[in-house]
């Protein structure tokens, strides 16, 4: 048993199509083989994409390593000209002028054809412009884009360095998973959504790594003048970072909006407690739940622990930034994984989340020692599985959407409010103009 077990190994070890510094390195700075999955534990080589290790000198998770958010954007923009899977948008800049971007990967011909695809999602949101029949062919034309967004909270430092990978992984890989995406889903991303604070814990990390002695200051705020209420700012749009998401999801209309946080062991999938917000359709609800469980099984299905859902959030409270997409028919959804803030590898104590329960019947450990590595192979594994799911679905996710375009156009007639009336004569006047110039 041991032979065999023994060749495997190395069998695996020696595929010709990884590149094997690269693997070496996600295998070094993972702390325990139950910490990966068969999706993430190996990077296929390329002879002409340039992977996070040649670019920048570090893999996606390396001990001692964050990426500042310019650096994130070259690295993008150097597979974009290497890949034409791969293309770059700027969607505007923050309070400080730092760029912030959205990078979309499908198959060559998706990506050639992009503008085409982005019009089929933008005529699906409005069922009040096109027919039953027009609106079927579209869904058999078109593909669903999955949104997923990263490093809105600044401390939560792992999704930039694993969505640098993960469009690697998906323009260059060529498993049957990872080509099922490709062909069936645009997956776009914003790596990274609070840019002026993601910079500033970057400087912090090296200050701490350059200071072992002294203690590290707190970032005063996450961004430029908010800290963790940057993602509740969609009701106001008081924020550059809310305008310009709200302004990129309209570019796209994307079936799916996900925020990638870093928070409670190991990772949390969205559904929450309840009780869910009254004005969310229940089809969309329904749709939170058979996502969040089918990530849930097939992480633990692969020996992952601590892959749960349910106790966390309520599904109320329009507070996250993928409320952008959700006031308009799109999936929101977010993950929680277990971040250390800094690229150190550390001994962390879980405890209330170690216990089970019944939305967590394969918790997370009580100890662990646990890396940045970990953090990005968790993210990105359930990623890969919910664009997989995606990517099986392909119509269902563009028929739902119209659906729930039009079940929330008839909601006026058939349960209403279909109006709100504002009292013109009442005594704040700038405040009631202000109020409707938001809601319009
Ligand atoms: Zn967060």
């Amino acid at each position: 048993m041991k032979k065999f077990a023994m060749l495997v190994l190395i069998a695996a070890s020696v595929r010709a199509a990884d590149d094997p510094d690269y693997t070496r390195q996600i295998r070094q700075f993972t702390t325990g083989p139950q910490f990966t999955t068969e999706l993430v534990d190996h990077l296929p080589a390329s002879s002409k994409v340039p992977t996070p290790l040649q670019f920048l000198g570090y893999i996606a998770g390396a001990e001692n390593h964050l990426t500042y958010a310019e650096d994130v954007y070259r690295y993008m923009r150097a597979v974009e000209a290497a890949s034409p899977r791969v293309k770059v948008f700027s969607i505007g800049k923050t309070e400080e002028g730092r760029e912030m971007i959205a990078v979309a990967v499908s198959n060559e011909l998706t990506i050639a054809n992009l503008d085409r695809y982005r019009d089929i999602t933008r005529q699906l949101a409005d069922p009040r412009k096109i027919s039953d029949e027009q609106a079927q062919k579209l869904i058999a034309e078109g593909k669903p884009i999955y949104y997923a967004t990263g490093a809105i909270h600044s401390p939560e430092t792992g999704s930039p360095e694993m969505l640098m990978e993960l469009v690697y992984r998906l323009a260059v890989e060529d498993t049957p998973l990872v080509r099922n995406i490709r062909d069936n889903v645009i997956f776009l991303t914003t790596p990274v959504l609070e840019a002026d604070g993601r910079d500033r814990q970057v400087d912090l990390s090296r200050y701490r790594l350059q200071n072992p002695k002294l203690p590290t200051p707190p970032l005063i705020y996450w961004g430029h003048s908010v800290a963790h209420d940057n993602n509740r700012d969609y009701m106001g749009l008081a924020l550059a970072l809310s305008r310009n998401v709200l302004k990129a999801y309209f570019d796209f209309h994307p079936q799916v909006i996900h925020d990638l946080h870093e928070s409670v062991p190991f990772m949390y999938v969205s559904t929450g407690t309840g009780p869910y917000n009254a004005s969310l359709d229940p089809i969309m609800v329904d749709e939170w739940h058979r996502m969040a469980w089918h990530e849930v099984q097939e992480m633990t299905r692969r020996g992952v622990p601590g892959v749960w859902t349910w106790g966390f959030y309520d599904g109320w409270a329009p507070n996250y930034m993928f409320w952008t997409g959700m006031g308009h028919n799109t999936i929101g959804r977010f993950y929680e994984t277990f971040g250390n803030r800094f690229p150190s590898t550390e001994n962390r104590v879980v405890r209330g989340a170690s216990d089970r329960e019944w939305y967590r019947t394969n918790p997370p450990l009580p100890t662990v020692k646990w890396s940045l590595r970990n953090n990005v192979n968790y993210q990105q594994s359930g990623l890969l599985l919910a664009l997989s799911d995606m990517a099986d679905r392909r119509q269902h996710f563009l028929e739902q959407f119209w659906t729930l375009s039009k079940r929330s156009v008839a909601k006026a007639i058939t349960e209403g409010p279909a109006a709100w009336v504002f009292d013109g004569a009442q005594k704040r006047q700038g405040q009631l103009r202000d109020l409707m110039t938001l809601l319009r």
